[in-house]
């Protein structure tokens, strides 16, 4: 009799394992679907509309969070609290609203905005903006400029000239009218006096249908070179090219937009700073409202007939399982998120270079916990920083950032350009172990082309 007792705590045990596990696992979008499957499926789970602490349970008046559990103690530099609201719609809080709201995640249209923020006069801006948001998946203009013009009542020269602006910042060739002027637009950004940049341009220009139906013999009679030459153009065209410049890779987060894991667009947990005051972590729970087991349910099974009280019992275990998971993966991910606001206070107020080396093992082991549950717990999260970017948890997890960093800023102030050598002395001379071949696999994933293709500085003032 005990050892079968013994086997089904044991059971049970393993179920709130798996299940903890895999609720771990899931973005807040995620969680909420689940939740509500839970709740669809099981008569005994309920979700009250009252807003109750996650944290000390106690009941919470107004929207807002836990006044209690939200506010930081007493000389710490830090407070993490779950939410009791669920973070997918509107960020802000009736009262409080300026201060808590995060910008806009990294878009597209923001990353080009930013770049030519000092460009643009201020009649400019619209335009720049109207353009930008009617670009489509590929990063082209559907509209013809004439047609822009008559829509925004602004002179044509002006409209080409907000366009000319857009092709050339990153991602290069952005607004153009197809692939053939978004390639043009990203050779304007190599070096003019380069041979292959020079053939390739001819190329684009005069011989774009024989480049698409890879008729290298007669580009090499139409231009007068050798098919070898023409063939090896092709080739530098397709690999330091992109006639799709929305899919490139752009910005910090270096992703293509579509299946891009990098935005979040609702973040699972925000980070907030108020000048010399501590940082706030709130991390978002699935559900606005409070989740429970049924009492009534619970009341109800006493008097229930034999027929039905097996099921009813299946609903209120699994039910009560469900909770407790629940406030085990809120448990986890507080503190998750305690130890890293602590260890990464530099990266989250200063930025990327700050960023200290961490793997999820070592976190792990602080934590007592397994490091797959630390895998889960990182996994498909989004976090709101302080300046208003929204990153991927394992953002906090990436050794290769600050050197990333360190190179991005060594090319933009380069007055020669540098070789991945030259870049890899220099860093080593800066107390940063690394090989060259590690400094050309940091500068593709940052999008910089190699040093012979890349402009120098001072002749472009
Ligand atoms: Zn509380």
């Amino acid at each position: 009799m005990l050892q079968i007792q013994d086997q089904s705590l044991r059971h049970v045990a393993t179920a709130h394992l798996a299940q903890t596990m895999s609720l771990l696992a899931l973005s807040n979008q995620e969680l909420q679907e689940k939740v509500l499957e839970e709740l669809a499926e099981n008569p005994a789970l309920e979700l009250l509309e009252d807003l109750v602490c996650p944290i000390c349970k106690k009941r919470l008046p107004a929207h807002g969070p836990c006044p209690k559990c939200s506010s930081p103690k007493a000389g710490e530099d830090s407070v993490v609290f779950i939410s009791p609201r669920d973070g997918g719609g509107s960020l802000r809080y009736e009262d409080d609203a300026e201060e808590l709201e995060p910008a806009a995640p990294e878009s597209l249209a923001l990353h080009v905005l930013e770049q030519l923020a000092a460009e643009l006069d201020v009649e400019d801006r619209p335009i720049a903006a109207y353009i930008l948001s009617s670009l489509d998946d590929d990063g082209f203009l559907p509209d013809a400029p004439p047609l822009l013009a008559r829509e925004l009542r602004a002179p044509l020269e002006q409209i080409k000239s907000v366009i000319e602006l857009i092709a050339h910042v990153d991602p290069a060739g952005l607004g153009t009218s197809g692939p053939r002027a978004a390639l043009l637009a990203q050779l304007d950004l190599l070096r003019p006096d380069d041979p292959q940049v020079i053939l390739s341009r001819q190329i684009l220009e005069t011989e774009f249908e024989q480049l698409a139906r890879r008729d290298f013999q007669t580009i090499a009679i139409d231009l007068n070179v050798g098919v070898a030459k023409a063939r090896r153009a092709a080739a530098f065209i397709q690999e330091m090219l992109n006639p799709y410049p929305a899919r490139a890779f752009w910005g910090s987060g270096r992703s293509p937009v579509g299946a891009d894991p990098n935005v979040y667009y609702a973040p699972d947990i925000l980070i907030t700073h108020r000048s010399k005051g501590p940082l706030v972590v709130e991390i978002f729970s699935s559900m606005p409202g409070w989740l429970r087991v049924n009492p009534h349910f619970r009341k109800a099974l006493a008097d229930a007939d034999e027929n039905h009280s097996e099921e009813w019992k299946k609903h209120l275990e699994r039910a009560a399982l469900f909770v407790k998971c629940l406030q085990q993966r809120n448990n986890t991910m507080r503190r998750l998120m305690e130890d890293l606001v602590e260890n990464q206070r530099h990266f989250i107020l200063d930025g990327d270079r700050h960023l200290q080396p961490m793997t999820r093992a070592k976190l792990a082991e602080r934590l007592g916990v397994h490091e797959s549950t630390v895998s889960r717990a990182v996994a498909h999260k989004g976090v709101a920083l302080p300046d208003g970017r929204i990153v991927p948890l394992a953002r906090f997890f990436d050794r290769s950032l600050s050197v990333r960093d360190r190179i991005k800023e060594i090319v933009k102030f380069e007055k020669k350009p540098m070789t991945d050598d030259q870049i890899a002395a220099l860093l080593r001379r800066q107390g940063v172990k690394i090989a060259r071949r590690t400094v050309a696999k940091y500068r593709t994933i940052e999008g910089i082309l190699p040093a012979r293709l890349r402009k120098p500085q001072a002749s472009t003032a």
